[in-house]
């Protein structure tokens, strides 16, 4: 150690900073710091390698094949040439096992490998084999000299998360991997078991010292496999205990208000409502109402696919808020839902005489004044707004419940400032999301809340045909819709519209309409994009409605828009930089009337093969929960959910995309725990309880540096 004085003892082994680790020192500390956030000797621990590379076996030249991702091999460099001039400028050298002959070839650093590499000599290499016309090469291979270590194989290797600048510096994987071994060789003693003895056994996990030295240093993939299992365990199982405790600290210690009586629900119900509900939305109406009267705080999650009523049963639940005097707001993340959800609202609650409202931020002050006055005094019922809704100034005189549509974008934190609007008796939540949720993220996501999901459309709808066509058969599209049109349908024909090339989009949906224009020339057309002001949209969007255009050139814009059952013809073009959901939510426009509908993607020639499984899926399915689940296999969970601040942050080596089954188990180990011993007091327990009071501190310690 290199530090005079500085004794670790059991508690603090870990806090210990890392320039104390031998052979780090002050420089490399400072670097550790700033570029990976690794302070202590903790966070090095926890810096985790994101990929293990087999480097047990070493292959011969002669055996190599284009489906091997790399390759190590054993041999001897001879002679090497510089050809081409410029940007083609590279340095060959041929190097041979005696089974064949490799060429290794560099565009980068070649006066450096002039200088150092020594021709008739003998190395290992190690890279991505391919073959051009019959020869071998591999480009920028990884070089050693053969020395007493590496020459049975180098075994296992980490490859860690670094910088350009670490690089620069020298810091590499290989020395991550150096730093991390000296540490654990220390560590060894001061490690403690994070699970209880009963829950490593029943899962025959390996012990948290075995897990953290195999997942750095695998001595083989089994140990490597089980290393690997066992933090993942932990990690969810702590992500999950936390959340359940949270959830079950709610329901223990936050009163609700009880909402027994029925009178404008079973009024509507009887009278206004304008259609049969589906046995799942009944079903879900049921699991709200039964918490309403428990006198306990609701904290529901309702999710559900585009299109199968979700607002309706936000309604009933706000119904049930004004049955016994008190009022509702529902908060949106945009103008544009906002707008959507009062509008589709207000139709239900003309037809009770419930006075409703809306305050965005673009509400007029006048109007603010007088909306802030009436919830004030309680003859407001029902309020729908944006984030305006949580600004302090908004008061209400007996708030009762809050829907939050979440599309991902509201945090925990947000929902609780929503709480606090009714300092009395915190109000019940209703958490919907515009789609389903897969379920792994809704544990981890969700985890605290209960969860409601509406999984049949109401019936009558015919399910949506979806094909797939490449550019170059946009005329026999056009004859399609020309067919459609004549039937009395509409269309909508979709451009991508993405923040950061905006122009080029632009002229990309202007291109689209003039050549639809053409294509077209009797037919009146629509077009709808978000740069046009607000009254422009609305008067496009309204000759739209009023079936005085029949097609709708747009972007995205038209996701959140206006219900027209009678557009029965979605065409989306550019189909390939859409995501899966985002196609899926678009192609939920049509599909809403008597007609058969339909849905064309139009691609490219050439597309990835990502985009293939995308389109494939949308052709193949229209269930919006199985749609989420390849959504979240194909672009992971940080990407599905938009956000940082989603929860799922803390999560540094579980993947929710393929670790369904530890997930379950984690979540089952949790429950079983918080139910049978919730204040931890049997010893068994104590682990946990020493690992929850560590996390604490962490996160304390953290707070204090951010
Ligand atoms: P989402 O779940 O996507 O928010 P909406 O609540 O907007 O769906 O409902 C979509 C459409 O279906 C609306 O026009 C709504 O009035 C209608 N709808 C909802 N429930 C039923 C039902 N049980 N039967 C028939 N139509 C329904
Ligand atoms: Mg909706």
């Amino acid at each position: 150690m290199s530090h005079d004085g500085y004794q670790p003892t059991r508690n603090n082994f870990f806090d210990t900073k890392i320039e104390f680790l031998k052979g780090v020192g002050a420089q490399k500390a400072a670097l550790l710091n700033q570029e990976l956030s690794i302070f202590t000797y903790r966070d090095l621990l926890q810096h985790y390698p994101f990929r293990h590379e087999d480097r047990t076996a070493f292959h011969r030249i002669s055996q190599l094949n284009e489906n091997m991702s790399s390759a190590q091999i054993k041999g001897r460099l001879r002679e090497w040439t510089i050809v081409g001039e410029g940007g083609k400028k590279r340095m060959v050298a041929h190097f041979t096992d005696g089974t064949g002959i490799l060429e290794l070839v560099w565009f980068q650093g070649i006066s450096w490998f002039e200088k150092n590499l020594r021709p008739n000599t003998e190395y290992i290499v190690y890279g991505k084999p391919v073959n051009f016309g019959g020869r071998w090469s591999i480009t920028h291979p990884e070089i050693d000299l053969i020395t007493q270590e590496n020459e049975q194989g180098a075994g296992w290797i980490s490859i860690y998360p670094l910088t350009e600048k670490l690089r620069r510096k020298f810091i590499d994987s290989k020395v991550i991997s150096k730093m991390v071994r000296s540490l654990l060789e220390q560590a060894k003693p001061y490690v403690r078991e994070t699970l209880p003895e009963n829950l490593v056994q029943k899962y025959r996990m390996v012990t948290k010292f075995d897990a953290l030295w195999n997942f750095h240093i695998p001595q083989n993939q089994p140990w490597l496999h089980q290393s690997q299992r066992r933090l993942k365990f932990e990690e969810l199982f702590y992500n999950q205990f936390r959340l359940l405790k949270n959830k079950l600290l709610h329901k223990t210690e936050f009163p609700g208000m009880v909402f027994g009586n029925v009178i404008l629900v079973k009024d509507f119900y009887a009278h206004h409502i304008p259609f049969k509900l589906t046995d799942s939305q009944l079903k879900v109406l049921q699991e709200i109402h039964d918490d309403l009267k428990t006198g306990r705080q609701m904290n529901r999650l309702l999710h559900g696919d585009v299109g199968s009523g979700k607002t309706i049963v936000a309604f009933i639940t706000m119904l049930f808020a004004l049955d016994n005097d008190a009022q509702a707001c529902l908060m949106a993340p945009t103008e544009i839902l906002a707008d959507q959800h009062y509008q589709g609202l207000k139709k239900f609650a003309d037809l009770l005489g419930i006075n409703i409202g809306k305050l965005t931020g673009s509400t007029k002050k006048k109007d603010r004044a007088v909306i802030h006055e009436q919830l004030l005094n309680g003859s407001m019922q029902i309020i729908v707004g944006t984030h305006a809704l949580i600004e302090d100034i908004v008061q209400f005189k007996n708030l009762g419940l809050c829907v939050i549509d979440e599309q991902h974008r509201f945090g925990v934190a947000q929902r609780s400032r929503l709480w606090a609007k009714n300092e009395r008796i915190n109000p019940h939540i209703l958490v919907m999301t515009a789609t389903p949720i897969p379920r792994t993220l809704a544990m981890t996501l969700y985890g605290d809340l209960d969860i409601s999901a509406i999984t049949e459309l109401p019936a009558g709808r015919k399910p949506i045909k979806t094909v797939h066509r490449y550019d170059a058969h946009r005329l026999s599209v056009f004859g399609f819709l020309k067919d459609e049109i004549a039937k009395g349908r509409q269309i909508y024909i979709v451009y991508p519209l993405i923040e950061e090339s905006e122009k080029m989009d632009l002229k990309d949906l202007m291109d689209g309409y003039e050549s639809i224009a053409r294509a077209f020339p009797d037919v009146p057309v629509s077009i709808l994009h978000g740069k046009m002001k607000s009254q422009d949209k609305d008067f496009e969007m309204g000759r739209f409605v009023r079936a005085e255009t029949k097609i709708m050139v747009a972007t995205t814009v038209i996701e959140v828009g206006v219900n027209v059952p009678n557009a029965s013809v979605m065409v989306i073009e550019n189909a390939e930089r859409f995501g899966l959901s985002q196609l899926h939510q678009l192609r939920g426009r049509v599909g809403r009337g008597a007609e058969q509908s339909f849905c064309i993607l139009i691609t490219d020639y050439k597309i990835s093969k990502d985009t293939k499984l995308r389109i494939e899926t949308l052709c193949r399915t229209n269930d919006g929960f199985e749609i989420a689940e390849v959504d979240l296999q194909l672009r992971g969970p940080g990407d599905i959910t938009g956000t940082q601040q989603s929860g799922l942050m803390d999560l540094l080596i579980s993947n929710l995309s393929q670790d369904t089954e530890i997930l379950k188990a984690a979540r089952i180990s949790a429950e079983a725990i918080l139910q049978d011993d919730p204040e931890l007091l049997q010893p068994a327990n104590f682990p946990i309880r020493n690992h929850l009071a560590n996390i604490k501190k962490e996160e304390t310690n953290w707070s204090r540096i951010s």
